[in-house]
């Protein structure tokens, strides 16, 4: 697989060197700049999830990775599920991995990838999170071998669940609280990335949302959806994505461009600047604003060039996509409407997805909205919003009850020098 930069076309990687690199020179995010259609969809229709996943992700990346099938059903062990929600409308439920949210399957295969292509040399993942991210990356990353990952998060100010799932982990997993804000977290891992002298020694790597090997795992669950449909349901089908840096979407254009029929609705809250731009064609991003679904809050989507690129390459418009923004009142109202009206239990991300989709899904179309992170995820706005009390899935509940090992450290980089040299041997 060839890939460029999308800032200078000069730059040309192999699908392994931009797994390894993340990002390219002046920021540019690595995409091919053409993706080949697949001859027999209906034949990989047929297939198991593993297989079929397997298969697609060989067509687009190549011979680069010999153990890519093995990758790929090791990474993949857990059920994309569609659900029926409301009439015509399905919920793609793609939060039944081990950290209940979408983001396992993209980290989990990029996890194995990296490990696989990275050689000898040990590397360390160094992130700050808010919650989700982390979590999801230190189970993607748990007892890879050579590869370390040191989760910073500022001190008290994620939810217990999320710390439970980034501090029990232990081995190879290292989480820091740190005394401050998640802006100084960040900061101190900026900083990192600059010292080229302790980059160099600890083998220094992101493993953020950018890497072109996430958004290919994601291609995956799409067609994952349409094979659950009856046949006669697969040719009208419309994905309503609920966005924040507009991975998700990428991965499903890039499903779309392989030759999966069906078309996309944008859904956001609040922060539409995605919306608004394409309405007006002006680019202008607002403060970023705290919402409901806050996975989303989200005002310089980083993901956008991607999209734009690939409509370009395929030769769409951006005027074929349908779109909506909701504020958190319309969000709340329905949760509220669809759970009364079918029983389905959506979390707020998931709910301005099936809201959005609603609001546009044609005559004879097929409507499938992802469900992108478990309602018990999000369990004190559901409760209170829908008056119930959302049971956590049993793996969950047992690592709640399991003891946090985390370092507490100040925001300062020389203190978290220190401490990675030393937690690490290095
Ligand atoms: C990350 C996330 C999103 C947004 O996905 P993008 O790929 O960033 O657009 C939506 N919902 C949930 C629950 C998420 O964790």
């Amino acid at each position: 697989m060839e890939l460029f930069n999308l800032k200078d076309h000069s730059e040309k990687v192999s699908f392994s060197q931009a797994v390894v690199k993340g990002i390219g020179r002046d920021q540019g995010l690595f995409f091919p700049d053409h993706i080949e259609p697949l001859a027999n969809i209906a034949e990989l229709l047929d297939m198991p999830l593993a297989e079929r996943s397997a298969k697609i992700l060989r067509h687009l990346i190549g011979d680069e990775i010999p153990t890519l099938e093995a990758i790929v059903k090791d990474a993949f062990t857990f059920k994309a599920p569609i659900v029926k929600a409301d009439e015509n409308i399905y919920a793609l439920e793609l939060f039944h991995g081990p950290t209940l949210a979408f983001k396992d399957f993209g980290a989990r295969f990029m996890a194995r990838v990296l490990s696989a292509v990275k050689g000898d040399k040990d590397l360390t993942i160094l992130t700050a999170t808010s919650g989700d991210t982390g979590a999801a990356v230190a189970a993607a990353f748990y007892e890879q071998k050579g590869i370390n990952v040191v989760v910073l998060y500022p001190k008290g100010k994620i939810s217990e669940l999320q710390e439970k799932l980034i501090a029990t982990l232990g081995k190879n997993i290292k989480a820091v609280q740190v005394e401050g804000i998640f802006d100084q977290c960040q900061d101190m891992v900026k900083t990192a990335f600059d010292d080229a002298e302790f980059k160099e020694r600890i083998g220094l790597n992101s493993a953020n949302s950018i890497n072109i090997s996430r958004l290919l795992a994601q291609v995956s669950y799409y067609f994952e959806a349409v094979a659950q449909l009856p046949k006669e349901k697969r040719e009208k089908v419309v994905f309503s994505v609920p966005c924040g840096n507009f991975g998700n979407i990428t991965a499903g254009l890039i499903a779309k461009a392989l030759g999966l029929k069906a078309r996309f609705v944008i859904s956001c809250n609040a922060n539409d600047t995605v919306p608004r731009y394409l309405k007006s064609g002006n680019w202008e991003p607002h403060k970023t604003v705290a919402t409901l679904s806050n996975a989303m809050d989200i005002s310089r989507p980083n993901n956008w060039p991607r999209v734009e690129a690939l409509v370009k390459m395929q030769g769409w418009k951006l005027s074929d996509f349908d779109f909506g923004s909701m504020s958190d009142e319309q969000t709340e109202k329905t949760m509220q409407t669809l759970y009364k009206k079918t029983g389905y239990i959506a979390e707020p991300h998931a709910a301005i997805a099936y809201q959005i989709l609603a609001d546009n899904l044609k005559e004879g179309e097929t409507g499938i909205f992802l469900g992108t992170a478990h309602p018990a995820k999000f369990k004190s706005d559901v409760d209170r919003i829908l008056n119930i009390d959302v049971p956590l899935p049993k793996a969950l509940a047992d690592k709640v009850s399991a003891e946090s090992k985390s370092v507490v450290l100040k925001p300062d980089y020389e203190t978290l020098k220190s401490y990675v040299l030393e937690a690490l041997n290095k």
